[in-house]
């Protein structure tokens, strides 16, 4: 087992390192205040980021990105956990890994304009009526003689104002449940595509979450993205990725710059002619911090490890989305009471942190429903988690 970084990843660590520290932080309050980004300032990092080769990095190298293994995504994603989320779609990129299994036609006209970052897309698969249950899906997709009919609403879809296209799930075979369900790349400006409103989060901005009408939108073949049916595993394959990096990876470096805030305040904050840090129950909340933030990096890692080893990825993956996600929830609510009330003030960006932690243990699914996978997989495999040669083997 070795914990080293490669000269390599280190060199890029440091590189992405400085761009959110000169470039990013700079415009976080003020997208903050104003509630978007400058279209100009987004082109202005875009073209800043693509420049020094940091667009798009979790792509394969012979799709223009950085080839990088999943840990290595991972050791890049912590970093963009230091910024926002919308400063991170507008100068790194959000290619969505099930795009990798678009087809030649598909690869030209969606997948490598994205890559390009000529292109955006989200991916639209929750509905009013089907959130954590995404198989119960009532967007329809009738087969046509030329292609498909797709009718039915989408919400919560995040960036939607800005993207140009939708990767959508839906419904092609209503008997054959979650086998029935299949994804399409539908442009925004297609014929019967209405965007409905944008919901206003309780954090998150500087982005959109947006409502999505499909009547009667004509698609053909060529919209379908992988097999007829397979849409839900398409879902939860490749999906599994996107949630370790975008909410495990991305929380382990939110939890980790909290802290790093939380320990420079405790430092120099004096009452009672001491600093903070000298209070041992100030010291306490620190080493919890401490401990929670280490603790869901090993698992990252080792979720990472097991993606690389192409073993049975799922129950890592939940376990990182669960921890991860709770570990920076509770670091962002020690940092609140460290800073007492200047962390209640909106002078300082620790009450931001603390609003835009709230959701990670919410999409991508809530904790409960991966509780339940890690619950249902060890009572499955009678798997002894602690242990580093689990019982039966390795799978
Ligand atoms: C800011 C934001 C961005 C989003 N971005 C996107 C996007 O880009 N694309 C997209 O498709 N979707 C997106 N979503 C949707 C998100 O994935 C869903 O909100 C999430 O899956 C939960 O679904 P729901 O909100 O309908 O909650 P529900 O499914 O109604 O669940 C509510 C709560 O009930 C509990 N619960 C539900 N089922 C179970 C169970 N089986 N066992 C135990 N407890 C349970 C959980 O505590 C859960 O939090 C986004 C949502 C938000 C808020």
């Amino acid at each position: 087992m070795n914990f080293a970084v490669s000269d390599e990843m280190e060199a890029l660590i440091s590189t992405i390192r400085r761009f959110i520290a000169t470039e990013l932080k700079p415009l976080e309050q003020e997208v903050e205040d104003k509630g978007y980004l400058e279209p100009t300032k987004a082109k202005e990092i875009f073209q800043k980021s693509k420049a020094l080769g940091l667009y798009a990095m979790n792509v394969p190298e012979h799709l223009g990105g950085a080839g990088l293994t999943a840990l290595e995504t991972m050791m890049m994603e912590e970093q963009f956990g230091h910024t926002t989320d919308i400063l991170v779609r507008r100068a790194f990129g959000n290619v969505y890994e099930v795009l990798f299994g678009a087809n030649e036609l598909q690869t030209q006209r969606w997948l490598l304009p994205t890559v390009q970052g000529e292109r955006t897309g989200s991916i639209a698969i929750t509905e009013p009526e089907a959130g954590s249950d995404a198989a119960a899906i009532q967007t329809r997709a009738l087969k046509t003689p030329t292609g498909w009919l797709l009718s039915g609403r989408k919400h919560f879809i995040s960036d939607g104002l800005y993207s140009d296209y939708f990767i959508v799930s839906a419904v092609t075979d209503p008997s054959a449940g979650s086998r029935g369900i299949s994804l399409f790349l539908v442009d925004k400006d297609y014929p019967g595509v209405t965007v409905g409103k944008d919901q206003m989060m309780m954090g998150l901005r500087g982005t959109s979450h947006i409502e999505l009408f499909f009547d009667e939108v004509a698609l053909t073949d060529d919209n379908l993205l992988g097999e007829e049916g397979s849409g839900f595993k398409q879902i939860l394959t490749t999906l599994g990725r996107v949630r370790l990096a975008q909410v495990g990876a991305r929380s382990v470096g939110k939890a980790s710059h909290i802290l790093d805030l939380m320990i420079e305040y405790a430092g120099n904050r004096y009452q009672f002619k001491k600093p903070l840090g000298e209070f041992q129950m100030v010291q306490q909340m620190i080493a919890d911090s401490v401990i929670d933030v280490n603790a869901a990096r090993a698992l990252l890692y080792r979720a990472a490890w097991e993606v690389d080893s192409d073993r049975e990825d799922r129950d890592w993956i939940s376990m990182v989305k669960v921890h991860a996600a709770e570990a920076a929830n509770r670091v962002a609510d020690r940092a609140v009471q460290i800073f007492g009330g200047m962390g209640y003030c909106k002078e300082l960006s620790i009450e931001r942190y603390y609003r835009d932690v709230r959701i990670s243990r919410i999409y991508d699914g809530a904790s409960e429903i991966h509780r339940s996978v890690i619950a249902k997989d060890a009572m499955k495999s009678g798997r002894a988690l602690f242990d580093s040669m689990p019982i039966g083997g390795w799978r």
